[in-house]
């Protein structure tokens, strides 16, 4: 049901912050519990619809979405910033997570048999119940698409909580569902004011399942107060929480700068350094130090930015002001802690027009200093120099983080060493280190970076079902038979 609030979240245009994009409503404690109750009403019918027509509604919305691909792209653009090519890979992961859920949907349902003379075993999957969906801005469409994706097919309902400055584009992907034909109930869209509607959702007796991508603080907030349990509750509730982290690339002494150079810029400054993925930190060989720190400042210097809508810049805009505020936050901490490189200043033409701030390297900054330490979430990026490629590993290695991380080397014995030193979710070896694609590169770390197996790998829907196991005894005697309602009679 629709249902309008006098509250309304307006989103606007980080690159041009008079742009109002879109208005949203605004869900309060009301509106969350209307919800859950919904995705509870429509639970029984849709855990018992088969499995070939969820799947099916899956490949449905991948349809629908690849053919308003440009015209969601063009939303991201203008509501988060995201340049064209980034904002075109959100849409085309987004699809991909559709069509590999719905394959592995299909292959997770055929029951697993092993049966004996005399006794049959079935072991298989039910839903899990009532899912709350609470996704981030920064994969607008891929993340909040995923995580509810995954959940229907499945069998569950969705309570959907998009980011407050991606709401625009997640009402976009409700329409989405809406006009494949999804029936009303399983997923309810839920704009809303994380800190106001969040704790709502999760502590609510009826909700089972809680999955959700963002920052560190939330997300330990969540899995904290999931655990709570009332009279009320009938489930513990599971909590996949997807988290920060501060990714790695190490150069070694043989590595081709060419290329490591290219590399680095990529996944520090891609989408201006918010993504998850994104390199926060180099680690490069001694021997290599300096001539790499030149190039990699002449390559970051070199970076245009500006309005995401110019086809030409490469650093758009970062989210909000807040956002703003505390990646100079940082930058001031980091002139503190060590060096500054490079800062490069936003051109006057643009400063003032959106939430701009230009790419900054630091050297000299401590091990354990802030910089060293702590998601900066921005165009900030940290060079440390390791005399061994021991040392280089413990600098890696040397925070509460592991999610992604990368080595650019020539040498197979120490690409070798990385496979089993490096403890990231994710490592990737002489590439960059973001643009993780479904199925290929299934997606996720561990440490606090995150609880829940990787996304778009071949574990996910396991989360989002109850594996269950059914043993009969089929030694009968007098065995009466009687209709059974599923076979023609
Ligand atoms: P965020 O934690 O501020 O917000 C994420 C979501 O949580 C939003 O929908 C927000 O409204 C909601 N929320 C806020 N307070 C809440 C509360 N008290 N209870 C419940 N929900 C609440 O994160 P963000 O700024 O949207 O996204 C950036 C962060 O996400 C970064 O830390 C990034 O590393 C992380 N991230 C991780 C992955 C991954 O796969 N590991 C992917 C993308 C982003």
């Amino acid at each position: 049901r629709r249902v309008d609030t006098k509250k309304k979240i307006s989103s606007r245009n980080p690159s041009n912050k008079k742009e109002i994009v879109g208005k949203v409503s605004s869900a309060g404690k009301s509106e969350a519990n209307q919800a859950v109750e919904a995705a509870r009403n429509a639970f029984a019918e849709w855990s018992g619809t088969e499995v070939n027509f969820r799947a099916e509604y899956l490949e449905l919305i991948a349809g629908e979405l690849r053919r308003r691909k440009f015209e969601l792209a063009a939303w991201e653009v203008y509501e988060c910033g995201k340049p064209w090519l980034e904002a075109d890979a959100d849409i085309a992961e987004a699809i991909d997570f559709c069509m590999y859920y719905a394959a592995e949907m299909r292959r997770l349902a055929e029951p697993r048999q092993v049966n004996l003379p005399g006794e049959e075993n079935e072991y298989f999957h039910q839903a899990r119940g009532v899912a709350v969906v609470i996704a981030p801005w920064n994969f607008p469409l891929a993340i909040l698409c995923g995580m509810t994706a995954a959940a229907i097919v499945a069998g569950n309902t969705v309570v959907m909580k998009p980011a407050e400055q991606s709401s625009v584009i997640a009402a976009k992907f409700m329409q989405v569902i809406q006009d494949v034909g999804i029936p009303p109930g399983v997923v309810n869209f839920l704009p809303g004011v994380g800190e106001e509607i969040g704790p709502v959702l999760v502590q609510h007796p009826d909700v089972d399942l809680v999955a959700f991508t963002g920052s560190q603080g939330v997300g330990l907030a969540i899995n904290r107060s999931a655990a709570e349990t009332t009279s009320e509750q009938t489930n513990v509730k599971r909590v996949i929480a997807e988290m920060g982290g501060k990714n790695a690339i190490i150069i070694d002494d043989d590595a081709d700068l060419d290329e490591a150079v290219q590399g680095v810029l990529s996944s520090a400054f891609g989408y201006a350094g918010q993504k998850c993925s994104a390199c926060s930190r180099v680690i490069v060989l001694k021997p290599v130090y300096e001539d790499f720190l030149r190039r990699l400042c002449a390559g970051a210097a070199s970076l245009k930015v500006g309005p995401a809508i110019d086809p030409g810049v490469n650093l758009g805009p970062v989210i909000d002001e807040e956002a703003r505020t505390k990646i100079e936050e940082y930058i001031a901490v980091g002139k503190e802690e060590g060096e500054l490189a490079l800062g490069v200043e936003v051109p006057e033409e643009v400063a003032g027009k959106g939430y701009f701030v230009g790419p900054h390297v630091f050297t000299e900054i401590p091990a354990e200093g802030r910089l060293a330490q702590e998601e900066v979430f921005g165009p900030v990026l940290t060079v440390f120099r390791a005399k061994s490629l021991d040392e280089a590993f413990e600098i890696a290695n040397g925070t509460r983080f592991a999610l992604t991380g990368g080595m650019f080397s020539r040498s197979p014995v120490n690409l070798k060493r990385a496979r089993k030193e490096f403890r990231v979710g994710n490592l990737y070896l002489n590439r960059g280190i973001t643009g993780a694609l479904v199925e290929r590169q299934p997606f996720g770390g561990f440490r606090m970076s995150g609880i829940g197996s990787k996304a778009g790998g071949p574990d996910y829907l396991l989360q989002f079902l109850i594996p269950v196991n059914v043993t009969e005894n089929t030694m009968r005697r007098g065995f009466a038979p009687q209709h059974d309602p599923d076979e023609p009679a």
